[in-house]
Formats: C-alpha cells, structure tokens, sequence
C-alpha cells in the first residue's frame, strides 16, 4: 500500500514537471503561425512534435485578411506564434489582444536587412508617396533560411524535451534550403540580363530581384500591399508605355490575385499574361506551389519559360 502512494507520487511530480517544462499544460506544443510560406518552415521544422496552426491559408492574402472568431480561439490556446512583421498582418495586434492570448509572439524577420521603398497610394485627392518598409522577405531563399534558424531556436527553447529533434530536422532543411538557392542562381543565369524584368499585380519580388539580379519594372498596384486601389487611368497608361518600352515579353499573375486587370494590362501592353506566380501564399495542396521549395521552383520555372522567348 505504502509502495502504491510512493508510486502515486512519483506519477505526479513527473506529471508536473512535464507541465511546468510545457508550459500551461502536458503535450504537443501549440504553434499558430500567421501565413502559409511560413507555415510550411515552420512544419519542417517542428516535424510531428508540435501542433501547428496556419492562419491565412493556401491563395489567401495576408495583408486583407479578416480573422474570425475561430482564429481567436486558436491563438488563445497557442504557446507560440509565428509572424512576418514588417507590416504584413496589420490585424495580428488586435486578434492577440482580444483573444486574451499568452502565447509568446517570435517576429521571424527580425535581423534581416529589410529593403524599403516609397510606394504611391491612389486616393480620391490625388497620389501620395509614402516611405513603406517591404515585408515580402521569402522570395529570396536566403531570408528563408535565417528564418528557419530563429524558428530552429524559439521552438527548442519553448519545448526544450525536443530541442535535439528541432535541431536535426533543420540542420536537414537547411542542406535542402541552401541547394534551392543555387539552383535559383543556376537557372536565372538561362536569361540574359537585359531580359529579367517583371511586371506583377502587387510590388511582391523586391528581394527577389535583389538576390537573382532582377529589375521590378512596375506593378499594378504601387504598393507593397494589396491593399491600394485599382491604377488611375493614368497609371494604367504609364505602366502600358513601360512594358512596351523595355521590350519584355510577359507579365505576371498572382495566385492571391484577381488575374482581371492584369489580363487587360496584357492585352494593351500586346504581351502574354504568364501563369500566375506564387507570391504571398503557397498554392492549394496538390498544386505546384504546395510547399515553399516548390512554390519558389514553380515561380522560377514559369519566370525563366516566360521571358526567354
Ligand atoms: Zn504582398
């Protein structure tokens, strides 16, 4: 009987010191992450050990998401949360907020030389020039793999019974990482550098074109959000008279985008709408953007195949 209770005891404080090692509560580590790129770094490297939720899904747009109440609740179950920054989820301070959340907010951008530009917004007065800072940090695959050592170090010290399986699962990642970058590097080198110019729906590819050796030779919508409203006439116009001027051959849809303007900057312009690249979100299971290695392979393809001819 005696030998019983010393048993029973010993249950519990190892119960609890598996709570108190866990936070709030035994199992899983809860991890709600903002959008779907970063879902997916975070998925490889947290592998089956936490539960993970993503809250703008597969062609969702980050930047006009409206949360429901269902995001409330999963945030304020959460141990962590993962987020761009930069301006990306300008409705992630009032959804933790409300949701009472205690959940430990990880900026995964934070250390990254963040590139910034001035944008024109359209209102009814006029266009305005305002300095933005640029949150579209993944296109460039070596953004990605900073991001993946911040997420490597939060989630191990959050669930440090796991840190080795964190560790070996990014060390793994990364090897995969740092040859997608090459390859991208190898495959721009298809088109002549007078050829790489893109024209997209929303100023996505800033670090894109740093990184691979690209112009952004204009968007539809002069900002670095999908937030701004549709060209002026004006604009429009403008931007037809570029892309005639420099020549290209093709202009880019977006996956999280209402391809309709684009088509008729297309079609005035007299050049080929391309596929629609994969810019702000991954593209639906099954597609050939469904992870982020695939997302950057299937823009990068569809860019080269585009502009080469
Ligand atoms: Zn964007």
């Amino acid at each position: 009987m005696r030998r019983l209770s010393l048993v029973t005891l010993v249950l519990v404080l190892v119960l609890m010191a598996g709570c108190s090692n866990q936070a709030r509560r035994p199992g899983k580590l809860r991890v709600v992450v903002t959008y779907s790129v970063l879902g997916d770094l975070v998925k490889n490297v947290a592998a089956d050990c936490a539960e993970i939720v993503v809250l703008v899904g597969p062609d969702g747009d980050a930047h006009t998401f409206e949360p429901t109440p269902k995001d409330g609740i999963g945030l304020a179950d959460a141990d962590l949360v993962f987020e761009n920054g930069i301006g990306f989820e300008p409705w992630l301070d009032k959804l933790h907020a409300a949701s009472n959340s205690k959940a430990r907010r990880v900026v995964v951008t934070q250390g990254l030389e963040i590139l910034e530009g001035e944008c024109n917004h359209n209102d009814k007065v006029g266009e305005k020039h305002e300095h933005e800072d640029d949150p579209h940090v993944w296109h460039e695959v070596q953004n990605s793999i900073h991001m993946v050592g911040i997420i490597c170090d939060k989630l191990a010290e959050a669930d440090p019974v796991n840190s080795e399986k964190y560790k070996a699962a990014s060390t793994k990642y990364l090897k995969r990482l740092e040859a997608l970058d090459l390859w991208v590097l190898a495959q721009v080198e298809i088109l002549p550098k007078d050829r790489r110019k893109l024209v997209t729906s929303h100023d996505t590819f800033g670090y894109f074109a740093n990184r691979y050796g690209f112009q952004v030779l204009g968007t539809l919508l002069s900002s670095f959000s999908t937030e701004a409203s549709d060209p002026s006439p004006v604009t429009f116009a403008k931007l037809v008279d570029s892309i005639k001027a420099a020549k290209v051959q093709a202009i880019f849809a977006e996956n999280t985008q209402n391809p309709k303007v684009m088509e008729r900057l297309a079609s005035e312009a007299g050049v080929k709408l391309a596929p629609p690249l994969f810019t702000d979100a991954l593209g639906k299971p099954g597609s050939q953007g469904d992870t982020y290695e695939n997302m950057i392979r299937s823009n990068v393809t569809t860019i080269v195949d585009a502009l080469k001819q």
